[in-house]
């Protein structure tokens, strides 16, 4: 079974800060931002190259639920999933982080995108 459908399971912790019938959010082990959450749908889908259209309809306000909850609603905050191997994606469950709590970079991007120029 994959590590977040154990999340799901409880049989491995989390630090949680939204859940409803379909969705759950909670901390990143590792975070990379002052807040930094994983929001993801409790049934298993790979990537968001296979989510259905349903899913992300219901998901979207669930997130927005998410950040009034982390208090980054106002102040703004950055939405990133990885889809597969050029995306970086290490957990093969969709999931969408969501980070904020500080003004974020985003110039590290310019070196990968030059490289194909
Ligand atoms: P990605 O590279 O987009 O697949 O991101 C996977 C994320 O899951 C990484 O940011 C990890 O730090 C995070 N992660 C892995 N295991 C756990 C866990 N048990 N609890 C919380 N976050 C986790």
């Amino acid at each position: 079974m994959c590590i977040f459908c154990k999340i799901v399971e409880e049989e491995i912790p989390s630090n949680k800060v939204n859940e409803s019938d379909e969705f759950l959010a909670f901390h990143d082990i590792n975070p990379k931002a002052p807040i930094h959450v994983l929001i993801i749908p409790k049934e298993h889908i790979c990537c968001f190259q296979e989510t259905p259209a349903e899913i992300m309809q219901k998901m979207t306000p669930f997130i927005q639920e998410t950040a009034s909850k982390l208090g980054i609603d106002k102040t703004g905050y950055r939405l990133i999933t990885n889809n597969g191997e050029d995306g970086g994606q290490e957990v093969h469950h969709l999931h969408f982080h969501i980070l904020g709590g500080a003004k974020l970079k985003w110039d590290h991007q310019k070196v990968d995108a030059r490289k194909n120029i």
